[in-house]
């Protein structure tokens, strides 16, 4: 019997927290000859199982994308990492799990696209509606669907919005905005149509919605889009860095900069630029070629692009979680973390990059998986949004395609292949279901097969969030107490009527364009709420035609404008 410290481990993975602390050097794995010895459950699991299955409500959900992450992926991570007979202390330790199916709809034809790409399928959990390649959080037919997490920040929670890629990259774009194809980064970019372009009508760019929207944390890579200029609105000719700065959002760049990060709220939402496009790996290594597989095994090795400079991905969930936990607050957080290079490292046919993101990936989900342990009141979801190429294919051998073969924690050879494009091209998604794992209430609607689609409706319910509930815009101006036109004489206190309560509302007294007051000068007056006012005694002021200026400035920036004219005439 070798294996009793490992079953205790073991056992205890549907209860608890996971941590495989040795499992990282070479051939650590125990001896499995025996009977019994590669068993992974120990008894009877019916109690467990039945504990975790909790229904209600949830006042958290934490959701957790491997891009690209299918059985394959998973499988390779942990053999290379952990062994094959170890347990990835993340993925491995969500106890409840199921399949779910990812295909797309073809554009034109609405019937399946059996190879769905990450925008598609992330529209499908982000909206709950079913869309063609290449959309984001649009319809079959353009129509913009409401996301998880507007609808979380309608009904008063707070939102974050993590990734490894470029903030514009389709998976976490799917969250804050809604535009035709995913391309459509900033305002001069070429895959924007006339439906999405803000000079056009449409509601901008990826990045102008993502700074609507306003999650009160979204943290990533794709920095360079925001260098690029505005079109149209109120931000016309300012960059959408300049525009960030101007609404109120803190920006930090470093990991230093995150960790010194002690607030993220609708006044000052925080957003991490960490890279000016996707983030680099953690790892790195030879990737696969025609010949790979029968060349020595490799081990990979750290990437030195991703510098202390460079918070992992965990750091960048653990802080999104801190800032977002408020316990004394009335309503929870919606969190989505995405390890966004597993994708692009499998397109990469770079095993050793795709497994490191894996493994960074899963020390987030581990993450998570604590806090939520700890909280008692947070569900999490881990998930992917699509299969991929890589295959674990027979120790040391070639295939059709390319391959490469890596020295496991096991010390044994394990070789990758890559069979979707040939050398050189861009190895592709497939259209396998995948694994999703939940834990926490409502984690048994993962349970059996699921479509990608019903992860939307679980996240939902889960967080009894009202799907009528609308964000606020810029702020409305019902009315205010004069009429285009009026002719005034003595004490007069103008009352503007808005929706809500603004930032603050600008009313100015001009004549010709010349400023005479304003509400934050004239006594009595007020800027703030949701009816501000100013007063002024005409006889202060020779007759003539004037103007009230109004403008209501929402607290994220937004502003509206209105503009009345008047005629004082005191004699
Ligand atoms: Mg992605
Ligand atoms: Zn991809």
């Amino acid at each position: 019997m070798r294996l009793t410290a490992q079953r205790t481990v073991l056992s205890s993975a549907l209860a608890g927290v996971l941590v495989l602390g040795a499992a990282a050097g070479y051939a650590v794995s125990a001896d499995l000859t025996g009977n019994g010895d590669a068993r992974r459950i120990a008894g009877d699991q019916t109690s467990t199982v039945r504990a975790e299955l909790r229904g209600g409500a949830a006042r958290n959900v934490i959701l957790l994308i491997g891009d690209g992450m299918g059985d394959s992926e998973i499988t390779a991570a942990r053999n290379y990492q952990y062994g094959a007979a170890g347990r990835l202390p993340g993925i491995d330790g969500v106890p409840v799990t199921g399949q779910y199916t990812t295909y797309s709809l073809d554009r034109s034809t609405h019937e399946p696209d059996y190879v769905t790409d990450s925008a598609a399928s992330g529209s499908g959990w982000s909206t709950g509606t079913k869309t063609y390649n290449g959309a984001i959080s649009v319809d079959v037919d353009g129509a913009a669907q409401k996301t998880v997490l507007e609808m979380a920040k309608a009904n008063g929670l707070r939102t974050g919005d993590v990734s490894t890629a470029e903030l514009q990259d389709a998976t976490p774009a799917v969250l804050v905005s809604h535009v035709s194809d995913r391309g459509c980064y900033a305002p001069s970019s070429s895959a924007c149509t006339d439906a999405d372009r803000l000079e056009t009508g449409g509601p901008g760019s990826i990045t102008e919605q993502l700074l609507n929207t306003r999650p009160d944390v979204t943290l990533g890579g794709g920095a360079a889009s925001f260098a690029d200029t505005a079109r149209a609105g109120q931000w016309k000719g300012k960059t959408l860095m300049q525009q960030a700065d101007a609404r109120g959002f803190d920006v930090v760049t470093d990991a230093a900069g995150l960790s010194g990060a002690t607030r993220a709220d609708q006044s000052a939402p925080l957003l991490g630029l960490f890279s000016g496009g996707n983030m680099p790996t953690e790892w790195n290594g030879a990737p696969a070629t025609r010949t790979g597989g029968t060349e020595a095994p490799i081990r990979c090795a750290a990437n030195p692009a991703h510098t202390a400079a460079v918070p992992t991905l965990k750091a960048m969930t653990t802080k999104a979680i801190d800032l977002l936990d408020a316990p004394s607050a009335k309503k929870g957080f919606f969190l989505q973390v995405e390890g966004a290079s597993i994708d692009k490292q499998d397109h990469a046919a770079n095993p050793c990059a795709q497994i490191g993101e894996t493994v960074a990936f899963d020390d987030a989900v581990a993450a998570a998986l604590a806090f939520a342990e700890q909280d008692g009141n947070t569900s999490v979801f881990v998930t992917a949004d699509h299969g991929h190429s890589s295959q674990i294919v027979y120790p040391g051998t070639t295939t059709p395609g390319l391959t490469r073969t890596l020295l496991t924690a096991d010390g044994a050879p394990m070789t990758m292949a890559y069979g979707t494009a040939p050398e050189g091209g861009s190895q592709d998604h497939t259209g396998t279901q995948v694994r999703i794992a939940a834990y926490g209430p409502g984690a048994a609607n993962v349970v059996g097969l699921t479509d990608q689609t019903d992860l939307f409706f679980t996240m939902r319910d889960t967080l009894r969030l009202d799907p009528d509930k609308e964000l606020p815009g810029a702020p409305e101006i019902r009315s205010v107490n004069i009429n285009d036109g009026a002719v005034l004489r003595g004490n007069k206190t103008f009352v503007v009527t808005l929706d809500a309560p603004a930032k603050y509302t600008y009313i100015e007294l001009n004549q010709g364009g010349v400023w005479k007051t304003d509400n934050t000068k004239a006594p009595g007056s007020t800027n703030a709420g949701s009816k501000p006012t100013l007063k002024i005694d005409t006889r202060d002021y020779p007759d003539g035609t004037y103007s009230l200026k109004i403008d209501a400035v929402g607290i994220d920036g937004r502003t509206t404008e209105k503009v009345l004219d008047l005629e004082i005439r005191n004699h």
